[in-house]
């Protein structure tokens, strides 16, 4: 371990959070076990490792499924706002953890770490709102057309809920998924990305406190450190009544395909393309604020990150040369150093993403206002290092239609509203949008039915992030799937239509006669 990460007392960390050198990566609540390969962690940050996993086998994989199954037969019968209270507690040790948590984030994927705090904030804020949400499960009632009879609707759990994970969100994701499935009385099973496995098992050890604290069976949340085989499986397992998945759209396609033809639920949380407008009348000191962050936050590795400034033609300048200027001012380095803008992208393969991009984009006529550009020497020895840069395309050129997971932003110029909408909307993805914008009819034509065709769109506020509160997810090639707020938890159940006949005669519906 290099001594400045000493420094950041990353070694206290590990220690706190139960990470040794050598883990286990299948827990079902109980002791770990693994039969797989091991797994080992390297962080992006200094390109140390920093803990070696053995993963789930095969063989694993039918012990955590038959505990997971048994586990459902009691959890199910624990009332909701009971099950509300395990997870306020788990709430309470993210609390207790979140700092060495969020470092371990910051460390092992490479994001700032206020970025690591912020994303387990919102583990406890998604604990904070499902606690809530454990007393209002709630279904209409209906007023029957047949005389005497009741007619209502019930929520219940589904069963076990698969949850994959990408490796940009290691914590949050899972946490959004599993509150949310545990107060509707499922069962979880976690297979995070193979990218960020020491989060995974920091959680669980979490996790594990909880379950130990309350008694619970094993099974009720467990994990299996794994590669896409066991991602596969649990996909294709009709024991799996829901699969969440957060990924690429390419996984995610054959994921949803899957789970379709076994007729099974899923949630498909998928890549996004997200654009800001930058109107004539625009904030212009705002706008540059919202599209920088956006833009280079986590190296462009959010789902939500800002990729294209689709920008009027009366302000292209003025956005173009003060862009330029604040990449210029920024700092690129270790991101547990708060000094510091922007870390690294999470391996060498996204480096070598990053500089396919840039070459495909000068091919197909991108001019570069700022420079791409792979860092070397001090400080980036870890090889994941690279300069956020700035492109002038058209929106389609084929790299620009396609998300690349990095700091690449590219500006377009408009004249018309009209086609500034038009623009933002024709990429295959749907994810998150934004105006920036002082004009009350730009702002309300952007959020109407002729504006934005993403899943989140905002005015004055840029693409990257979203509150816990609000249902989250995109449309076309984003997947279409919702997570986190609003009325989500309904994904998580099964709807139950009931009608009671409180009278001694049987009449049918519709009017229906039948008579014997
Ligand atoms: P990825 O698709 O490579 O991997 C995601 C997960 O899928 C990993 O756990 C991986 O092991 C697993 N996996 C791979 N092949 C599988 C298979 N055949 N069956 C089952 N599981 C399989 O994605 P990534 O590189 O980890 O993450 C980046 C992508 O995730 C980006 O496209 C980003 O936009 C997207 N993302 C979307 C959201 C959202 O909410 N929309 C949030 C975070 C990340």
């Amino acid at each position: 371990m290099s001594k400045k990460v000493k420094d950041f007392g990353i070694e206290k960390t590990l220690k706190n959070l139960g990470i040794k050198d050598e883990n286990k990566g299948t827990s079902t609540g109980g002791k770990y076990f693994a039969s797989g390969k091991i797994l080992e962690s390297y962080s992006p940050v200094d390109g140390n490792l920093i803990a070696k996993v053995k993963t789930s086998g095969i063989s694993d994989y039918d012990k955590v499924i038959e505990t997971a199954e048994k586990a459902f037969k009691e959890f199910r019968l624990i009332p909701a706002p009971k099950r509300g209270e395990i997870v306020r507690q788990l709430g309470q040790k993210l609390r207790q953890y979140k700092d060495d948590l969020g470092k371990l984030v910051s460390y092992e994927m490479g994001k700032s770490l206020q970025e690591g705090l912020g994303e387990v904030q919102e583990m406890i804020d998604i604990c904070d709102f499902a606690v809530g949400v454990s007393r209002q499960l709630h279904g209409y009632t209906m007023h029957s057309e047949r005389p005497g009879h009741r007619m209502y609707e019930q929520y219940h759990p589904l069963g076990i809920v698969g949850i994959i994970t990408a490796f940009n969100f290691p914590v949050a994701v899972w946490s959004w998924n599993t509150a949310l499935a545990w107060i509707c009385g499922n069962v979880t099973i976690w297979k995070p990305s193979e990218k960020t496995p020491l989060c995974a098992v920091a959680c669980q050890n979490i996790m594990n406190e909880v379950l130990k604290e309350n008694n619970l069976p094993e099974g009720i949340s467990s994990v299996m450190v794994a590669d896409h085989e066991i991602g596969q499986r649990l996909v294709d397992d009709k024991r799996i009544a829901l699969v969440s998945f957060t990924g690429s759209t390419r996984v995610g396609r054959m994921v949803s395909t899957s789970v379709a033809q076994r007729f099974g639920k899923s949630i498909l949380e998928l890549g996004g393309n997200n654009a800001i407008i930058i109107s004539k009348d625009a904030d212009i000191d705002m706008s540059i604020i919202g599209a920088v962050f956006g833009a280079v936050g986590t190296a462009g590795q959010r789902c939500t990150s800002t990729r294209r400034l689709i920008i009027h033609e009366s302000v292209y300048d003025e956005v173009k040369n003060r862009l330029a200027k604040a990449y210029g001012q920024l700092k690129i380095g270790n991101p547990l150093d708060e000094s510091n803008h922007v870390g690294p992208l999470i391996d060498t393969d996204a480096v070598n993403m990053y500089q396919e991009a840039i070459k495909k984009g000068k091919k197909e006529g991108a001019k570069f206002v700022v420079e791409g550009e792979v860092l070397k020497g001090k400080g980036y020895e870890s090889g994941c290092y690279v300069k956020p840069c700035i492109a002038e395309v058209q929106n389609s050129y084929e790299i620009v239609q396609h998300e690349t997971f990095a700091p690449i932003l590219y500006l377009i110029k408009y004249s018309t509203l009209e086609e500034a909408v038009a623009i933002q909307n024709d990429v295959p993805q749907g994810l998150s949008s934004a105006i920036m914008t002082q004009n009350l009819r730009e702002a309300e034509l952007f959020l109407s039915h002729a504006g934005s065709d993403c899943g989140i769109a905002n005015v004055n506020i840029g693409t990257s992030g979203a509150e816990i509160g609000g249902a989250f997810g995109g449309e076309k090639e984003t997947g279409g799937g919702r997570e986190s707020g609003s009325d989500v938890w309904k994904y998580y159940m099964r709807r139950q239509t009931n009608t009671i006949n409180y009278t001694a005669s049987l009449p049918l519906a519709q009017g229906i006669k039948f008579d014997l």
